[in-house]
């Protein structure tokens, strides 16, 4: 779904963050130093850092600079010790999004990431157009045909996850990652049951949402 980029050197730290955001969905590099950083994105550009501020070569903060300084707009989570907190405001100054403090509760690094991201998303257009669908996702709403439909935020969830990539498969633990926050209990067909009333919304003008055994779901583009 995004490709996101840790820096960070402590070991467990880093694995525990990168694991987290793969079972999210996402494609996940990790590098322990802020040079190695710099030169990975520059082959490879991300759609989110999340970056150290205590790196062994140069700080998070010289990461953030020269990224900024290069150009490159891509959102930044910056981690920090509690003991650095006072030089966070240098971090947001240099141009991070956001920052997390550790040590960090799981579902508050997928939450920030998911609101990166979006943000990232839904800027420059936040109304997506899909047949006789318009999507409006700086609103939250949606309409079919001129028809304001009703959705419930989990379902207004499943369509904006589909319709920001209307036309691609897009996989059911997707979908459940951008759904379902991390400690939701999930029973096993709840994500069925959303997609079924937004389907029904959807009828008849508006695209369809194929189902694809074995893979995920679809928003047709027609
Ligand atoms: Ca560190």
């Amino acid at each position: 779904m995004a490709h996101i980029l840790v820096v960070e050197d402590d070991p467990a730290l880093a694995r525990g963050v990168a694991a987290l955001l793969r079972s999210a969905g996402h494609a996940v590099d990790a590098v322990t130093q802020g040079m190695a950083a710099l030169q990975l994105v520059e082959r490879e550009p991300c759609n989110l850092f999340i970056v150290d501020i205590g790196l062994p070569d140069i700080s998070g903060f010289e990461v953030i600079r020269r990224l900024r300084s290069r150009g490159d707009r891509t959102p930044i989570l910056v981690l920090t010790a509690h003991e650095r907190v006072s030089e966070l405001v240098q971090g947001l100054d240099l141009g991070a999004d956001d920052y997390l403090v550790k040590p960090f509760d799981a579902s508050e690094l997928t939450a920030r990431v998911r609101a990166l991201l979006r943000r990232n998303h839904g800027d420059p257009n936040p109304v997506l157009n899909i047949g006789a669908l318009t999507l409006d996702r700086a609103r939250g709403t949606a309409e079919v045909a001129g028809r304001p439909l009703q959705l419930r935020p989990r379902e207004w969830a499943v369509l904006a996850c589909l319709g920001a990539r209307a036309g691609e498969v897009v996989a059911r633990k997707v979908l459940l990652s951008e759904v379902f926050s991390f400690d939701d209990e999930v029973a096993p067909n709840a994500l069925e049951v959303h997609i079924a009333r937004v389907r029904r919304q959807l009828e008849p003008d508006g695209p369809a949402i194929k189902t694809i055994r074995g893979l995920g779901y679809l928003l047709d583009r027609a």
